[in-house]
């Protein structure tokens, strides 16, 4: 992402010196990146704070934004220390895409907890006049003094939808059971059931509640959304609790090289090239893009629903997974040589594939980013949540933005052997669903097209986002000079 791709014009920003702590998580750590990356390019010091664990995600995306580019100042990468031995964690689990689930285990707690020591060294040798951190580390509030900005992993519908819950008490949340019942007091119906809400909700723990205060006591929240996804939601986010709220997003739209959209994240286990000549050679919008993030497992069983409901499916598609063993335990025969669409087995670059005018689909767990992204493209999903917000960020896409088609999973886990299975018909009839034609679909597709287009002026100079981010800016240099 060179300057020059990012922003016409760079404003000023008086040397103001942002820390910037991802949480472990590509989900999480990918946009904050990215988020440094703007903030550069607007001319503020950026500095993103990690373990070296996690360096290959983040280097080929800084090496790139750095090389070549006009930012005033280089992002800079600086090094945590990770305690592996002393937290009983296998070399190179220092995220949580090494682990077999999304659960964030005891020994990793303790590690993470581990980094607050290094943190504050860090703190005390650099002096930078603020902390951008993720919700995940209340410790990052007040370190010697520097203010500190929490960056939400999520939207403004999903933290409204579960603050109201909380408020409205545990007790009466799961008092509905199984039973749907509308969420009290927002703009829009929306539905759920206790199996669709993510445990925390219903059972919070001792970190989820330091998390919380330490939010309320943080100097501002940083949201990866824009004002035109979810305005009534913004507005809400905005008056809740009194705290500065700047709606930046989506930070993947800065990546408009086509170079940094294909190693955002890391690098691909399939060239692009590779896919950018499959793609190529497909009729635009006929292909469905199916992936479930970079923590989404499912069981044997399950992979054989999907790969026969997209072998089924009158669609090409590009499926990525995320698979330890061989692949014909799940593959039907012959499915390599029928070719009809490609799998990936690892990591995909997401974001270039997304932006292919073949892609006409996609296929996605709702995690916030795999949200943003697709919305962004101009792309109609089939949503298929699996744990944490992703029922919530659903309800977003299918009822609120109407752009999307259900396909009908219901149970909020992050094990896979837990959750209801969907049958390869399911997979099947909602690709038809989505990608066919008919009133429903032309007018999801429509609207997908204009969410895209708004996305994209978001982020241009004298869009909400873009102006979101120069207010964030002068708001930290306004805290350096007090
Ligand atoms: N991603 C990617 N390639 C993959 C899987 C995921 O680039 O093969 C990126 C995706 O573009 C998104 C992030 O990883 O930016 C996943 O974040 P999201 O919030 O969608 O889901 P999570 O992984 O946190 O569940």
């Amino acid at each position: 992402m060179g300057a020059d791709s990012i922003l016409p014009q760079q404003t000023p920003a008086m040397d103001v010196h942002i820390f910037f702590l991802p949480f472990l998580s590509p989900g999480h750590m990918i946009p904050m990146v990215d988020l440094a990356c703007v903030c550069a390019a607007r001319g503020a010091k950026a500095t993103v704070v990690t373990t070296p664990g996690n360096f290959p995600l983040i280097r080929p995306i800084l090496d790139l934004t750095n090389s070549g580019s006009s930012l005033p100042d280089p992002v800079r990468l600086l090094s945590l220390p990770f305690l592996s031995p002393d937290s009983g964690l296998p070399d190179g689990f220092e995220n949580l895409l090494a682990f077999p689930n999304p659960d964030v285990t005891p020994e990793m707690s303790a590690a993470i907890e581990l980094l607050q020591r290094p943190f504050v060294d860090l703190i005390r040798q650099h002096r930078p006049d603020c902390v951008i951190s993720d919700l995940h580390f209340p410790w990052a509030r007040d370190v010697l003094g520097v203010p500190r900005i929490v960056f939400h992993g999520t939207g403004c519908f999903s933290q409204i939808v579960l603050g109201t819950l909380s408020l409205l008490g545990t007790q009466k949340v799961a008092s509905h059971g199984d039973e749907p019942f509308a969420v009290p007091g927002l703009p829009h119906n929306v539905e759920l059931t206790c199996s669709r809400l993510p445990r925390f909700l219903i059972t919070p723990d001792e970190a989820l509640i330091r998390m919380g205060e330490a939010y309320g006591k943080s100097d501002g929240a940083v949201m990866n959304s824009f004002y035109y996804l979810e305005p009534d939601y913004a507005d809400l986010m905005k008056q809740w609790g009194g705290m500065k709220v700047w709606l930046v997003g989506p930070v993947s739209v800065y990546n408009r090289d086509i170079k940094h959209r294909a190693v955002r994240g890391g690098v691909a286990s399939v060239g692009y090239d590779d896919i950018l000549n499959w793609l190529d050679g497909k009729k635009a919008g006929s292909v469905i893009y199916v992936c479930f993030g970079s923590l989404g497992r499912f069981t044997v069983a399950q992979l054989r629903e999907i790969a026969l409901g997209l072998e089924n499916s009158e669609h090409p598609f590009i499926w990525v997974m995320r698979y330890d063993g061989d692949l014909s335990e799940f593959l039907p025969a012959g499915f390599g040589e029928r070719k009809k669409g490609m799998v990936i087995n690892g990591w995909a670059p997401q974001l270039a594939i997304l932006s292919h005018g073949s892609v006409g689909g996609f296929v996605t767990h709702c995690g916030w980013n795999s949200l943003l992204e697709g919305a962004s493209a101009g792309v109609p999903m089939i949503t298929w949540p699996l744990f944490a917000e992703q029922f919530i960020n659903e309800k977003l896409i299918v009822h609120v933005l109407r752009i999307g088609v259900a396909i009908g999973s219901d149970k909020c886990c992050n094990y896979a052997e837990e959750r209801t299975a969907v049958a390869a018909e399911e997979v099947r009839k909602a690709v038809g669903e989505l990608m066919g034609g008919g009133e429903e679909a032309v007018g999801r597709r429509e609207r997908a097209k204009e969410i895209g287009e708004k996305a994209k002026r978001a982020v241009e100079e004298g869009g909400s986002s873009y102006d979101e981010v120069g207010s964030l800016i002068e708001h930290l240099r306004s805290l350096k000079m007090n």
